[in-house]
């Protein structure tokens, strides 16, 4: 889950060692949320029960739901994971109405919080058969994210990042999403820096030792506009064009990068 983009900027908050162990634990609990709501996604499941399950497996880790709660512009977010099918690019919220289908392309989006401190994962999922483009989608979003974790380095630069995920992405001839971003966490869900998709040609951050980033490329096979549903939180492609969205927590180390949410992408 991520930040509109414009939020107030402040500083970026770099982690202690200890702050670092609660992160990891955090990214555990999320990585094991999301293989089970991953293996419980199929045809005829609504997408309220697997928000059930995951409130479930967090609570029972003996963390909290950060997304539960989580306001912008004055509006709590309902559920504690967003999942997004087709079209539906972010923040899709749990409904006892939606039911998975079979071609679905289901992306699943979970933060838990632990002791104070947050993790933040995303992966998308094909549900039985899905079209050769949305198949091609999925990859192209899941290797952009590992591209891009690839260039988080000490004394590294945060643009190269959001270079990685937005060259690759538009050489296999689809867009980034550029209204949303990654972010910094840590004891808040959302901190600085956000962490576009995009070179927003903007301002420009050196990595450091210490940061903590939930970088997360959100892909459309079309355009890169969305706009916001009658809910106000789910975003869809403007153009009604299929969409991915993979994501990891990780953390500047003093010689390369740790993923905190390991194993939420490919397990
Ligand atoms: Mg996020």
């Amino acid at each position: 889950m991520g930040p509109a983009k414009g939020r107030s900027r402040r500083g970026i908050r770099l982690k202690k060692r200890a702050e670092l162990k609660k992160m990891r634990r955090a990214g555990r609990i999320v990585h094991e949320v999301l293989c089970r709501l991953k293996a419980a996604a199929a045809p005829g499941v609504t997408t309220a029960e697997l928000d059930e399950l995951a409130a479930e497996v967090i609570q029972s880790r003996g963390a909290t739901p950060s997304f539960l709660g989580q306001q912008v512009n004055n509006r709590r977010y309902p559920a504690a994971t967003c999942i997004s099918i087709n079209d539906e690019v972010v923040h899709g919220i749990p409904s006892r109405k939606r039911r998975i289908r079979t071609g679905d392309l289901v992306s699943i989006d979970v933060g838990a919080c632990w002791q104070g401190y947050h993790g933040d994962a995303a992966l998308t999922v094909a549900v039985g058969e899905v079209l050769p483009e949305a198949k091609r989608l999925l990859e192209v979003t899941r290797s952009a994210l590992e591209r891009s974790i690839a260039k988080v380095v000490p004394g590294g630069w945060l643009n190269d990042v959001s270079r990685a995920i937005q060259e690759h992405v538009e050489a296999a001839g689809f867009s980034v999403v550029r209204a949303l971003s990654g972010h910094g966490i840590g004891a808040s869900l959302w901190e600085e820096p956000q962490v576009h998709n995009f070179v927003a040609g903007s301002r420009n951050v050196r990595l450091r030792a210490g940061m903590t980033l939930a970088i997360e490329p959100m892909v459309n096979a079309g355009h890169w506009e969305v706009r916001p549903s009658a809910d106000m939180w789910t975003m869809r492609t403007a153009d009604g064009s299929l969409s991915a969205h993979f994501e990891h927590t990780v953390a500047v180390t003093k010689d390369g990068v740790a993923i905190l949410t390991a194993g939420g992408v490919d397990e």
